[in-house]
């Protein structure tokens, strides 16, 4: 299959039109550093016309069955299905990483939206008990028009488990994509419009995010706002949203501990995580970050940490056997090499690579330092890139204070195959979700989401669909009559 960039434009009210404001971006190849187009940023008159998508279709799309939402988002996951390989494509070019995970992020993101087609069909309300001839009911109502914004990263992902909660749930959406990779959100875009979607339930934006986050905020129309991306982004859309009473879900990144205990099978279980640390060039929210290992097996934890890391095949995302591919920009690329310099001159010893690759493009090799501190950036900070810290410990205890020891709280990680220190971790770690014996933690049908700095609200699971839903409380007493004796007022 050739492998040809698609047409940016923005889709509003239906219709696909191209960004008539002032700004353009250049949209780069990060395998390459060379650009694959240039687009066209929103112009404030479109922004506005979005709005009034939004308005116009609210009322109607609340009406519309969820049975026959349902049917639409099936039918979008199935078109995306069919278009994976275009898709996937289009994402390795603009964002770098592998093919084959680029083809499994749009087969995944297909799964995400028929998770919502049926749990949208399952919106429950309740009956409350109260005195005979009473009706207390509880019944859950679209919480009404929504802005998400999506980072880079995971441009299918993250925008499929925001589209499809809101479409389910009967709330018309303005996404803004990130402009680093428009081309993926054009291709989720594309399959809703194929698959029925009423023109303005789904609009996508791209152009400057700080000026179209300030207009769409500032609009009263928005009643629920959703981002994944940076802390610093989370809590400035959160300021915005504060004026207009708008709902937030925030979902802003982790640092995740992994506590590696002595009785596990230590080729397996290094292998796994170096897997999961390196997928995506590192670029990932919720894998094995801070790596915490007990110190009786340290050594030959690290020594099949390096062993992997230097086998790795780094290179184009389309090339045959590429198994790494680039940092998907060069602030990340230049950002993760500052963090990697600072701990080496901090008495940190690398391992296996520690340094960006020469050539064109944002590469950086797969890294791993040993006898880093914890108080070090790269061991605090969000490293967002492929570089593994390590230190070692020596009880339970004094693992998870150290793991605590954190602003962030999105995933956690405990390998073990003792049910007590499984146990007795997992109470303990604070963060949203904590996995045992497994690097995933997200699914399409348990909640994503995490605590202190890394956010609050969840994604997927009940909870994903419940995040665009608001419930209304009817009371409901037999009519007021004068006698008093018939029943209650
Ligand atoms: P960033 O915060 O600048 O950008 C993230 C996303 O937010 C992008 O899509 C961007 O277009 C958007 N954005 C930026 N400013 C905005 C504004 N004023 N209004 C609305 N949207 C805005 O982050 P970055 O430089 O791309 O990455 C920096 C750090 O962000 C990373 O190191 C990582 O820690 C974090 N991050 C987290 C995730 C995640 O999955 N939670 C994803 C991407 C980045």
């Amino acid at each position: 299959m050739t492998t040809q960039y698609p047409q940016i434009r923005q889709y509003i009210g239906g219709q696909w039109q191209d960004g008539s404001g002032t700004g353009r971006t250049s949209v780069l190849n990060p395998a390459t550093g060379q650009p694959l187009t240039e687009l066209r940023h929103v112009s404030p008159g479109q922004l506005d016309q979005a709005l009034d998508a939004l308005s116009e279709s609210a009322p109607p799309w609340r009406r519309t069955a969820p049975a026959e939402r349902s049917r639409i988002l099936r039918r979008a996951a199935d078109l995306l299905r069919d278009r994976a390989e275009r898709v996937a494509r289009t994402l390795v070019l603009e964002q770098g990483k592998p093919l084959a995970e680029a083809r499994a992020e749009i087969l995944v993101s297909a799964d995400i939206l028929d998770w919502y087609a049926e749990e949208g069909r399952r919106a429950y309300g309740r009956v409350v008990p109260g005195e005979y001839g009473t009706r207390l009911s509880v019944i859950p109502e679209p919480i009404g028009p929504v802005a998400a914004f999506t980072p880079w990263n995971f441009p299918a992902t993250s925008s499929v488990r925001k589209l499809g909660g809101a479409l389910a749930a009967g709330c018309p959406i303005v996404l803004k994509a990130s402009e680093e990779t428009p081309g993926t959100a054009v291709g989720l875009f594309a399959a809703l419009e194929d698959a029925g979607l009423p023109g303005g339930v789904a609009n996508l934006v791209l152009g400057d995010p700080a000026e179209i986050s300030a207009h769409v905020l500032g609009s009263p129309v928005i009643r629920k706002v959703s981002l994944t991306g940076s802390i610093a982004v989370g809590r400035h859309l959160a300021r915005l949203a504060a004026d207009h009473d708008q709902i937030t879900t925030m979902e802003l990144g982790g640092n995740a501990p992994v506590l590696v205990f002595p009785d596990v099978d230590v080729v397996a279980v290094a292998e796994a995580l170096a897997r999961a640390k390196f997928r995506n060039a590192g670029q990932v929210c919720n894998v094995p970050s801070r790596f915490f290992v007990h110190e009786s097996i340290a050594e030959e934890f690290s020594s099949q940490l390096v062993r992997f890391a230097d086998s790795l095949k780094v290179g184009d995302g389309l090339a045959e056997g590429t198994e790494m591919g680039p940092l998907a920009n060069v602030r990340r690329r230049d950002a993760v090499a500052a963090l990697v310099d600072d701990a080496v001159k901090g008495g940190a010893e690398v391992l296996a690579g520690g340094r960006p690759l020469d050539g064109p493009g944002f590469f950086h090799a797969p890294t791993v330092l040993a006898g880093v501190r914890d108080d070090q950036d790269v061991f605090r900070d969000e490293v967002f890139g492929p570089v593994v810290p390590l230190t070692t410990f020596r009880d339970l205890d004094e693992a998870v204070d150290r793991a605590n020891d954190s602003p962030y709280g999105l995933g956690s990680f405990v390998f073990t195959a003792s049910l007590d220190a499984a146990t007795r971790a997992s109470d303990a770690l604070q963060a949203g979700m904590v996995g045992v014996n497994t690097t995933v933690l997200s699914r399409a049908e348990t909640p994503f989401g995490g605590v202190k700095a890394s956010g609050h609200g969840q994604e997927s699971g009940t909870e994903g669909l419940d995040a665009y839903l608001v419930r209304k409380v009817v009371l409901q007493h037999p009519p007021i009559t004068w006698d008093s004796t018939k029943g209650t007022a």
